[in-house]
């Protein structure tokens, strides 16, 4: 046998995504590109800021020694400064570039975290909806995720939570604003959460790691913003990534910001350093690093996404359509009409309409609809999401 067991049996779990990607193309060979409606890829369509082109040509453009060269395992020291000074002032706790490592990505850096704190046998708490790499990534370090269910408007659900922690815990994973939700947790859930933990790493005797997964926190809409988590609890790990606010996912830059207060904190951020060498990763892209030396605080032009939440959120609203409007990110996560979403993405398909059923995210009876989409494929998809509910109102 080739393939190991283990990556046998991921690629059968693996195995929907790579369904929805083959019928998304047979789909567009058969029809025609545009004749069909693509919500399934969280691939950001704008283009990246201005600024940031412009600061890439720049420095492509000068003299510097060894430009594309390794650097040490955690990045180079003015991007870490760089990162450190605007991290410290979202986080409310100030702390120098020692506290931060560039990553290939927040994939890169939750891998990096979770290789350095996990031991065999050890937990991760996820919440559902949950991002479905999670499983992979935590299994990949030979960890289990432990599955927590959240509220009906997907905040997290403490109690729940609090239930679920032993003495195998070894990290609560979040993501907020989530995917597929959408949801932007509120500060007093975070304060809440923040409290649960030390007093259940008291309890139990072993600190609890809250790692934060933070790739969306820029996209948010209506005033909201995302709560500091290093405030509200000190063995706190950040893990965030250019991807979606610069609109720069193959780029492949994030990092890791470590609370400068966490248990044996320099042992921790020396193991992830390690980490993200010996995984393969050695160092996050140069280039990349060198322009977020300069860009900090940039993202693309959120008002556009805002544009078309609106338009779906306000069409599929009177259409009939249950959801929570998502506070943040480009994911609308509605209760599929009938319950049974796999059915019911089945017959958006009929319409050439392409989502993703919740069963995939670990809710059944939602499906997540992606709008970074230009509007006009919104626009053209209305028609074949009336249809699709009609189907269901006729039942
Ligand atoms: N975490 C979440 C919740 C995501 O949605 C994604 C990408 O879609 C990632 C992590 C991975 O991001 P990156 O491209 O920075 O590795």
């Amino acid at each position: 046998m080739a393939v190991a067991a283990h990556i046998k049996e991921t690629m059968a779990n693996a195995s929907f995504i790579r369904k929805m990607f083959e019928l998304g193309a047979q789909l567009k060979k058969q029809h025609g590109e545009n004749n069909v409606c693509d919500f399934t890829l969280g691939n950001p369509d704008l283009e990246p800021p201005a600024l940031f082109q412009k600061t890439l040509v720049d420095i492509v453009n000068q003299k510097i020694p060894l430009k594309h060269g390794y650097m040490a395992n955690a990045g180079f020291v003015e991007t870490r400064q760089s990162v450190a000074a605007f991290v410290s002032s979202e986080q409310g706790v100030a702390f120098g570039e020692n506290n931060i490592i560039m990553t290939c990505g927040a994939g890169g850096g939750l891998n990096v975290a979770l290789k350095a704190i996990l031991n065999p046998g050890d937990t991760v708490l996820v919440n559902v909806p949950y991002f479905v790499e999670y499983n992979f990534y935590i299994r990949n370090h030979g960890g289990e995720m432990v599955l927590v269910k959240t509220n009906d408007d997907f905040d997290l659900d403490i109690p729940a939570l609090e239930k679920a922690i032993d003495r195998r815990t070894a990290a609560v994973l979040i993501n907020s604003p989530n995917n597929p939700t959408g949801t932007v947790y509120p500060e007093n859930t975070i304060r809440e959460l923040g409290r649960m933990l030390e007093r259940k790493s008291a309890e139990t005797g072993r600190a609890v790691y809250l790692i934060s997964d933070e790739p969306y926190r820029k996209i948010v809409y209506d005033g909201l913003t995302v709560p500091p988590l290093f405030s509200n609890y000190k063995n706190s790990i950040v893990v965030n990534s250019y991807s979606k606010d610069l609109s720069i996912p193959g780029e492949r830059l994030g990092y890791i910001a470590v609370h400068p207060q966490a248990d044996d904190v320099r042992n921790l951020l020396d193991g992830m350093i390690l980490c993200n060498r010996i995984l393969g990763y050695v160092n996050a892209p140069a280039l990349m690093q060198r322009v977020a030396a300069r860009t900090q605080g940039l993202s693309v032009d959120v008002d556009l996404y805002k544009r078309r939440r609106d338009l779906l959120c306000g069409n599929l609203r009177n259409m009939g359509y249950d959801f929570v409007t998502p506070g943040g990110t480009f994911y609308l996560f509605p209760k599929a009409p009938g319950g049974n979403d796999v059915e019911f993405v089945n017959v958006l398909r009929e319409k050439l309409v392409l989502v993703v059923p919740g069963t995939g995210f670990g809710a059944p009876g939602y499906f997540r609809i992606v709008f970074c989409v230009p509007e006009e494929i919104i626009l053209r998809s209305l028609p074949g999401f009336e249809y699709a509910i009609n189907r269901y109102r006729q039942k």
